[in-house]
């Protein structure tokens, strides 16, 4: 991928929805009992897809028949920071709002943080959470459904994508999709987090509107008919479980692929060698060994993940 790939999408203007229960946060309560289901954008800023998504549901003023519908863009700072010339640079202003869930007890020092300071009471209140992601290469989309059986089991039920991915996240900091309730096994509380494509492809959109209606007619909180009719696409006709159980980061940034890899590829052979890091091998630890989003076919600053490395179960 190079550094300026084609944005085929017009991007949102989003200014319109900084007023709600909290800025560029909106609430529906029906006044019915039902699930608090939240759809989030903008989790990382450079990835438009799922804003385009929230956007579209806020214009056309889609309301809860029962329960609650919260609709929200995160790191909307990061978002108008967007400049065309370095468009990968608005993923974030100071440091990742996906990597600050397990520390918003500690005073907010950076604009991630206060946001989602301010975003956390919603994201408590939400039974059923869906966040909305993309990728920075082009990529085949997959579920996050998280380290539980019941992100796997919703993320079943939601039906696409193909490639559903049981993780447990990253060492760097809990993710907004595994915090509270949803990284309990016993709360009912359930998210999930869908990566739908290269955060600027059409085709993004396409997956992130799919996704987006599933997860809410799922939810109970609105019917099919609520939703625009060409935003559910055809059911694959099997999704496929990988449970991630290594992750590969490049020691200085001298990680040589192999060959180019595509997402969610599946090498048939333990011991096949995907590259070399620093001049040693890096190769597949099992037989059947997924590589889940791999950004092997890219420069990589030192410490980045490489791949991650999964079973199919
Ligand atoms: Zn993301």
């Amino acid at each position: 991928m190079s550094d300026n790939p084609p944005i085929e999408f017009a991007f949102p203007e989003l200014r319109k929805w900084e007023k709600g229960a909290a800025p560029y946060i909106h609430v529906f309560d029906s006044g019915k009992p039902g699930p608090t289901v939240m759809v989030a954008a903008l989790t990382h800023g450079n990835e438009v897809s799922g804003a385009v998504v929230v956007d579209a549901l806020l214009d056309k003023g889609l309301r809860p028949r029962k329960g609650a519908l919260i609709l929200g863009f995160n790191n909307i700072e990061a978002y108008h920071s967007f400049d065309p010339r370095t468009p990968f640079k608005s993923r974030m202003i100071d440091e990742d709002f996906n990597r600050t869930w397990g520390r918003l007890g500690q005073p907010a020092t950076t604009v991630e943080t206060r946001r989602a300071q301010l975003v956390k009471p919603f994201v408590e209140r939400a039974d059923l959470l869906l966040d909305l992601h993309s990728m920075h290469d082009d990529g085949v989309p997959l579920m996050l459904a998280g380290p539980l059986a019941k992100g796997v089991e919703f993320a079943k039920q939601v039906g696409t994508p193909v490639d559903i991915i049981a993780d447990s996240g990253h060492a760097a900091g809990m993710r907004m999709r595994d915090y509270g309730g949803f990284g309990d096994p016993k709360s009912a509380k359930n998210a999930l987090l869908i990566e739908t494509g290269q955060h600027w492809r059409a085709s993004s959109v396409t997956v992130a509107q799919d996704v987006t209606a599933r997860f809410l007619v799922a939810s109970g909180v609105v019917g099919p008919a609520d939703l625009p009719a060409d935003w559910k696409q055809p059911t694959p006709a099997k999704q496929r479980v990988v449970e991630v159980t290594h992750a590969i980061a490049t020691k200085r940034g001298n990680f040589i692929p192999a060959r180019q890899f595509e997402g969610q590829e599946v090498i048939a052979k333990a011991g096949t060698v995907l590259g070399h890091d620093d001049g040693e091998p890096v190769t597949t630890p099992y037989d059947d060994c997924v590589l889940v989003m791999p950004a092997v076919n890219r420069p990589l600053r030192a410490g980045v993940t490489v791949v991650r490395l999964g079973r199919l179960v």
